[in-house]
Formats: structure tokens, sequence, C-alpha cells
């Protein structure tokens, strides 16, 4: 547990290569928007869609989460914050008018990458000209 958000982590990698083989192109590990500091995982500039692959202990997975039970305050409210930083990042991104899609480092990548693939169509036809 020495860096708060790993990079290139096994889940991200494997999402980011179903991402590829349905024929999505994106950057990684970019700001979505200047104003918006935290790196998002997967962006999809047109589209508008920032994917941020979450650690399940980091971010509060409601499936995997635990409390430290040494230093117990301090745990609660870092990881809090975390929540809750999360949470104003997924809504400075929404004022922007992008969309964030948050995926846990325990989900299936390929699911995850469908679900992603699917924000990421419905917003470019939408925005497509007639
Ligand atoms: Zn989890």
């Amino acid at each position: 547990m020495v860096a708060q958000r790993t990079r290139d982590t096994g889940t991200e990698l494997a999402l980011r290569s179903a991402l590829h083989a349905v024929g999505l192109r994106f950057r990684v590990h970019q700001r979505p928007l200047p104003a918006v500091r935290r790196v998002a995982d997967v962006v999809f500039r047109r589209a508008q869609v920032a994917v941020y692959v979450d650690g399940c202990f980091w971010h509060g997975c409601p499936a995997h989460a635990t409390w430290p039970k040494a230093n117990a305050d301090f745990w609660k409210r870092k990881l809090m914050a975390n929540q809750r930083r999360d949470a104003s990042t997924d809504s400075a991104l929404a004022d922007a008018g992008w969309v964030a899609v948050r995926v846990w480092e325990h989900e299936d990548p390929r699911e995850a990458a469908g679900r992603v693939e699917a924000v990421v169509r419905a917003r470019l036809s939408a925005s497509a000209p007639p």
C-alpha cells in the first residue's frame, strides 16, 4: 500500500485490450479536463467519457472494502475522503458535459469493457451529425 493509485494493474490492462479489440481508440492516463485534477485511466475525448479503474480497498468497493483495525479512525477518514473525492470528480466532469465510468478492479474486464463501449458508442451516435 505505498501508492494510492497503481497504474497499469491487471484489470486496467485487460480492460484496455478489450476496448481495443472492439475497435475503440482512446488515450490513457490523462486529465479529461484541465480543471479536474484527477487523471483518468482511459479517456475518450470525442465522446467525452472518462474511465477510472478503482482499487477495491482505496475506493471502498462494496464487495471488498475492509476497514483496517489498526489506526481505524485514520483509515476511515482517509477512505471516506477518497470516496468524496471520487464523487466530486464525477460531478465536475458531469458539469463539463463529460461522463465518468467507474470500474472496480475486481470486475471482469470484458464485462466492464462492454459497459464502457455502450456508453462511448451511445454518446458518439448522439453527437454525430444527421
Ligand atoms: Zn471489489
